[in-house]
């Protein structure tokens, strides 16, 4: 199952519901991942499944060549280092995805105002 997430940005007020994270059930479904569309400036989510290398059950890593295409196309997943800040209390920042994935709460880049203001929030699951 996977998680549902909103974003909000504390400067400009943008959001966007229905953001996807993880796994739905649906074999070969995908896996997904909140990323920054530069497109049209949304947050959208991007099935990262060809990008996470798996060592063995308990390791894996991310294709960098691939991660490279996805900033090409101008649509790049959020833990991508210029999409986020740590901010100087990140110890106590709650992080909604561990690394290499890493998804922090706060501090995110914002597509429509390009502060480091939006917010990602847990709102449910999906299948
Ligand atoms: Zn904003």
């Amino acid at each position: 199952m996977g998680r549902l997430l909103k974003c909000i940005c504390e400067n400009c007020g943008y959001k966007e519901t229905s953001i996807f994270l993880g796994p739905g059930k649906t074999p070969g479904g995908g896996n997904f991942f909140p990323a920054c569309n530069f497109n049209n400036q949304k947050v959208v989510h991007l099935d990262i499944s060809d990008v996470i290398v798996m060592d063995n059950s308990l390791r894996f890593y991310l294709d960098i060549g691939k991660i490279a295409d996805f900033e090409q196309n101008g649509i790049v997943p959020y833990f991508t280092k210029h999409l986020f800040k740590k901010s100087p209390f990140y110890w106590r920042d709650k992080k909604i995805c561990p690394k290499p994935t890493h998804l922090q709460a706060r501090f995110n880049y914002c597509p429509k105002c390009k502060e480091y203001k939006l917010r990602f929030d847990v709102d449910g699951f999906f299948d």
